[in-house]
């Protein structure tokens, strides 16, 4: 390897080493991910809807009488926001208002 080459590989890998360390701290927002759409498989698989209020309540496995994803456990991001990022969907934002079948109440 030249020593042009060498010093260019070092640069290149110094920026991508410093690329590695700054990713990680930086958290998933939920105005940065596409919203989950209804017709994804993953969300039919899941029987996720974007309002709650249209679920027959007697077809939940884990019953409560107000089931959304703003008061689910897998939900992330931050209390009053529209759409948030989820645990069960990583990549894209749910609906608070919303609800699929991986419902879990909060501890
Ligand atoms: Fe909503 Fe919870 Fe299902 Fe995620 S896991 S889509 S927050 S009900």
């Amino acid at each position: 390897m030249s020593k042009i080459a060498r010093r260019k590989f070092l640069q290149l890998s110094a920026v991508a080493a410093a690329g590695y360390f700054v990713q990680p701290a930086r958290e998933a927002r939920a105005d940065d991910l596409p919203q989950l759409a209804t017709d994804d498989p993953m969300a039919v698989a899941m029987k996720y809807t974007h309002d709650a209020s249209t679920v027959d309540a007697a077809s939940r496995a884990n019953p409560a009488a107000d089931q959304n994803c703003a008061n689910c456990a897998l939900v992330q991001g931050n209390d009053g926001e529209t759409w948030r990022p989820c645990q069960i969907f990583p990549g894209k934002a749910v609906n608070a208002k919303g609800w699929c079948s991986v419902w879990a109440p909060k501890a």
